[in-house]
C-alpha cells in the first residue's frame, strides 16, 4: 500500500509528521507539502509559474518532499509522476483546527484531498478540533489513530471516484471518544470583520478580522457530532451542482 501524505500547515508541522507516522503503519508512505503555510488557500492549480520539489529530512530524519506549490499542487505532481510508483490513497493534515461546513472550500486541507478525488484516487483529510486558545504543541497522536482506521475502512470497503471522506476528530483523549459519526455538512457561522488601516504611505489596506467561525449545531452534521464528542466522517463530493435547482431553473421563461 502506498499513502501520500500531505497538508497545508506546511511540510514541518507537527501533525504532518503524526499523520505520517500513523500512516507508515499500514505500508510505503511519501510524504509531499508545501514548502509553508497555505491554510485557506482554497482548492488551487499553479499554472503561471513553475514548480519545485526538493528533497528534506523532517525533524526526526523522515525523508519528505517540499514543494513551493499549493497542497492541491502536491497531490498533482504526486498523482503526475513526481512519485513513480501508484498511490493509492491521499491523506491530507492533520491540520490544528476543525474544517466543518462551507470550511471545505476554503480549507487547504480538504481542497489537497480533492485533488486527490479528481485523480481517481481515495484521498482523506484529517482535522483536529483543538481549542482555539490552545498555546503549546498540539498531541495529534488520536486524530493520527483516527486517520488510519479511515483509510483501513477505505483499504476494505471502495468508494466512487470523485468522492472523498473529510474527518474531523475532537481534541480528546482516545477513551472519551464516543465513535465514529457518518455525517452531512453543517451550517458554518462565519464572523468575518472588515479591518481598515493606512499604511505608512496613507493608502488603505483591508484585513479580513473578527472571531473564529462557530456553527450551528445540529444532529447529523459535522459540526453538532463533533461538538458531542464523535470523529465525523462526511463523504464530499466535487458535484457542486444544486440538483434540485435543475429542474425549477428549467422552469423559467430562457427566451430562445
Ligand atoms: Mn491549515
Amino acid at each position: 500500500m502506498h499513502i501520500v501524505v500531505t497538508n497545508d500547515d506546511g511540510v514541518y508541522a507537527p501533525g504532518l509528521l503524526a499523520l505520517a507516522k500513523e500512516m507508515m503503519k499500514l505500508g510505503k508512505v511519501s510524504i509531499v507539502a508545501p514548502d509553508h503555510n497555505w491554510s485557506a488557500s482554497g482548492h488551487v492549480k499553479t499554472m503561471h509559474r513553475p514548480l519545485r520539489v526538493k528533497e528534506i529530512e523532517l525533524d526526526d530524519g523522515t525523508a519528505a518532499r517540499a514543494c513551493d506549490g499549493a497542497p492541491s499542487d502536491c497531490v498533482a505532481l504526486a498523482a503526475l509522476g513526481v512519485l513513480p510508483e501508484k498511490i493509492d490513497f491521499v491523506v491530507s493534515g492533520i491540520n490544528p483546527n476543525a474544517n466543518l461546513g462551507h470550511d471545505v472550500t476554503y480549507s487547504g486541507t480538504v481542497t489537497a484531498a480533492m485533488e486527490g478525488a479528481i485523480w481517481g484516487i481515495p484521498s482523506v483529510a484529517v482535522s483536529v478540533d483543538a481549542p482555539e486558545y490552545h498555546r503549546g504543541p498540539l498531541d495529534y497522536s488520536v486524530a493520527a489513530e483516527m486517520g488510519r482506521r479511515v483509510v483501513e475502512m477505505l483499504a476494505a470497503n471502495p468508494i466512487p471516484h470523485n468522492v472523498l471522506l473529510n474527518i474531523n476528530v475532537p481534541y480528546l483523549p482516545l477513551d472519551q471518544l464516543k465513535g465514529f459519526a457518518i455525517t452531512r455538512q453543517g451550517l458554518r457561522i462565519y464572523r468575518d470583520e472588515l479591518v481598515k488601516r493606512e499604511d505608512p504611505r496613507g493608502r488603505p489596506y483591508y484585513w479580513i478580522g473578527g472571531e473564529a467561525p462557530t456553527g450551528v449545531k445540529e444532529d447529523g452534521t459535522d459540526i453538532g457530532e463533533l461538538a458531542s464528542g464523535y470523529v465525523s466522517v462526511t463523504p464530499i463530493q466535487l458535484d457542486l451542482t444544486a440538483h434540485l435547482m435543475v429542474d425549477q431553473l428549467k422552469k423559467w421563461d430562457w427566451g430562445k
